[in-house]
């Protein structure tokens, strides 16, 4: 046997063993653009999802069933009853469980697939704590609700040059755009001003959601960040999708022709958020009929039900305590964050957790 025969044999033999140890995911590497090269580099990957609620969950849950090496997921909040509708990677025990978003992400998806790492963080993504998240990472996912934690991340990413995946849906409409810095246009090319001001634009409190946008939105950010880890370049364009299930609307968006050069952030080197200069200490969430709080120090979860006589201790954790005060949920956690439930006023929920708490 010539030397050449013997390579192709060789070759041929560790194609094949790469075959068998990728065979759960044979569908997806038949597909041309990803190969098995790509399904390769997707076992090397670690990606960042920040939100693990609607789109969080549901891109969470397509990531890991496609092998990416590595998922570290932070989220803040826990799960109520009015997610299950669009969070499809919760069940009913997990509400009543009362666990964080994050914890219980974490459980649901090593069933799913052990061969991925899952790191889960149960926190409010801030400018103090975002830095180390990036660490390492190759491409990070937007599972947030809200555009002020969007613009930190936009931040972070022009900062370390590691791309992100923005979606955005409400009612029956999403919209997503990737933003690699230095290549396509930044959140900020596209929104001058920053964020809109609170009350401003509709929420999904006002305006609800449909299940079945979250689903195509989280697909289009999954399906961005596998071409930007398979190595695709070529395939992710700078544009804004905006799809409209109700309508049966389609658009999508050249945001190439954007005067990149004039963008403070990702030309100009600002960077607002990621400083601190633009963050906020207590903060409306969605959807939620809720403030967060943060608390100046990290309680001590194990005294504090004794602490507090004017409260009934409805649920107790390793990761969180639920109070009861004054026809309110206090939610607090460990990192020294209280969701205050039943309450959108930032300034009554700060006095009634100083109240409560101390502060
Ligand atoms: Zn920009």
């Amino acid at each position: 046997m010539s030397d050449a025969a013997a390579d192709d044999g060789d070759s041929s033999q560790r194609e094949s063993s790469v075959e068998q140890r990728f065979s759960r995911y044979e569908r997806q590497w038949r597909y041309a653009p990803i190969g098995l090269a790509g399904q390769q580099r997707l076992r090397q990957s670690r990606v960042l999802l920040i939100g693990c609620g609607a789109l969080g969950s549901v891109a969470a849950e397509l990531l890991v069933r496609a092998g990416v090496g590595s998922l570290r997921i932070v989220d803040r909040d826990f799960l109520e009853w009015n997610n299950l509708q669009r969070q499809s990677l919760y069940t009913e025990e997990d509400v009543r469980r009362g666990w964080p978003k994050a914890v219980t992400a974490a459980e649901r998806l090593a069933a799913i697939n052990h061969e991925v790492s899952i790191e889960p963080i149960v926190a409010d993504a801030t400018w103090e704590r975002i830095g180390p998240w990036f660490e390492s990472v190759d491409v990070v996912i937007d599972g947030t609700d809200n555009f002020e934690t969007r613009f930190l991340i936009n931040d972070a990413s022009c900062q370390t040059g590691i791309p992100w995946v923005f979606a955005g849906c409400l009612g029956a409409e999403g919209q997503s755009m990737t933003i690699v810095p230095g290549v396509t246009p930044c959140l900020r090319c596209l929104m001058p001003d920053g964020p809109p001001a609170a009350g401003e634009s509709p929420t999904c409190d006002s305006a609800g959601i449909l299940g079945t946008i979250i689903h195509v939105m989280a697909s289009i950010q999954v399906t961005e960040a596998l071409k930007w880890i398979v190595g695709d370049r070529d395939a992710i364009q700078p544009r804004l999708s905006v799809i409209d299930l109700w309508t049966s609307g389609l658009r999508s968006l050249d945001l190439g022709k954007l005067p990149r050069e004039a963008c403070p952030t990702c030309a100009g080197g600002e960077r607002l958020w990621l400083s601190g200069e633009r963050a906020s200490q207590s903060v409306v969430l969605c959807g939620r009929n809720s403030v967060q709080v943060s608390l100046p120090t990290a309680p001590d979860l194990d005294t504090l039900p004794s602490r507090i006589a004017s409260a009934r201790v409805l649920v107790s954790n390793a990761f969180l305590v639920r109070l009861r005060v004054e026809d309110h949920e206090l939610t607090v956690f460990r990192d020294g964050r209280v969701i205050v439930s039943g309450e959108t006023d930032p300034a009554a929920a700060r006095s009634l957790v100083a109240r409560h708490l101390g502060m």
